[in-house]
């Protein structure tokens, strides 16, 4: 595995393997990897002839007072999982390699960012967008790899890609959960010990969820009031978001048909936690 910190390193790299019409699938993350993570890296594996595994905690999407001094990292670490699943190429960048001057250009994610996470997290997905827009153009991938956990941030990505014309394919894996059902996430770890008890309910009232929906219940406010009752009940954390919307326009929907997502975020202390399920009706 080669280890890249700069983009003149990675440039050389793509131009090497486009020559040898090698296939690129890309997993960019923010790193402290998990199973969540590898199973990304799994997927690539088995499709293309190179990985390349981006770490970056990217400033642009984190809010003034959200976690990004504090966000967990742990490069030695995570060299070492990204050895061992295979990566081909690590590009971990510092800041000033990404972002060297102020910007001249941002891009603005325009649809499908006003519910759910993009509602308070102002300008998260224009940070998304515009780090993946730089790393996109840097890697040139056949294909990138996201997890439906973040199912917002990939219906944002395939957007992207769509109406800029990114030559390449989005590729949504499945949340990889802990056994008690809790979605892998780098920042579990800020939950306290009792917080980590609680934290599994979140799946548990989606699930408690789509059992309403397997029963007949087509009323989307019926699933929301359901889902609000079980997690003011099992959690002590604070509901910040239970919604329900076609997926993967992110819609308001009057009747459950189609392809529906419904999601939630909780505030624990010092973990923001969120989670969805995706049917199809
Ligand atoms: P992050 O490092 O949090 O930015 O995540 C990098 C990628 O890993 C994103 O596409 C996430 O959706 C994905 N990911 C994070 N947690 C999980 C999980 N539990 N299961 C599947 N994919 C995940």
């Amino acid at each position: 595995m080669k280890k890249l910190e700069t983009i003149e390193q990675l440039k050389k790299s793509i131009i090497e393997l486009k020559h040898e019409n090698k296939s690129i699938g890309f997993v960019p993350t923010m790193g402290f990897l998990h199973e969540g993570h590898l199973s990304l890296i799994k997927k690539a594996r088995e499709n293309h002839d190179i990985v390349v595994l981006s770490i970056f905690v990217n400033p642009l999407q984190f809010g003034p007072n959200e976690d990004f001094e504090r966000y967990p990292r742990d490069i030695h670490r995570d060299e070492q999982l990204a050895l061992e699943s295979g990566v081909d190429v690590l590009f971990a960048p510092t800041l000033k390699e990404m972002y060297p001057h102020s910007p001249s250009i941002k891009m603005k994610a325009i649809s499908r960012v006003d519910v759910l996470c993009g509602k308070k997290r102002e300008g998260h997905f224009d940070g998304v967008v515009t780090v993946l827009t730089k790393l996109f153009h840097l890697v040139q991938p056949d294909a990138a790899y996201f997890g439906q956990k973040d199912a917002q941030q990939v219906a944002v990505v395939e957007a992207l890609v769509k109406d800029l014309n990114f030559p390449l394919q989005i590729i949504s894996v499945p949340t990889v959960r802990e056994e008690n059902g809790l979605a892998k996430s780098s920042r579990n770890v800020y939950l306290t010990n009792s917080e980590k008890q609680e934290a599994p309910q979140l799946y548990r009232s989606l699930q408690y969820g789509v059992q309403a929906i397997e029963n007949g219940e087509r009323d989307p406010f019926a699933i929301v009031q359901m889902i609000s009752t079980y997690l003011n009940e099992h959690t002590s954390g604070e509901v910040d978001y239970i919604e329900v919307y076609s997926y993967p326009s992110l819609e308001a929907v009057n009747v459950l048909q189609g392809n529906i997502i419904i999601a939630i975020a909780v505030q624990f202390q010092s973990a923001r936690l969120i989670d969805n399920i995706i049917i199809e009706i």
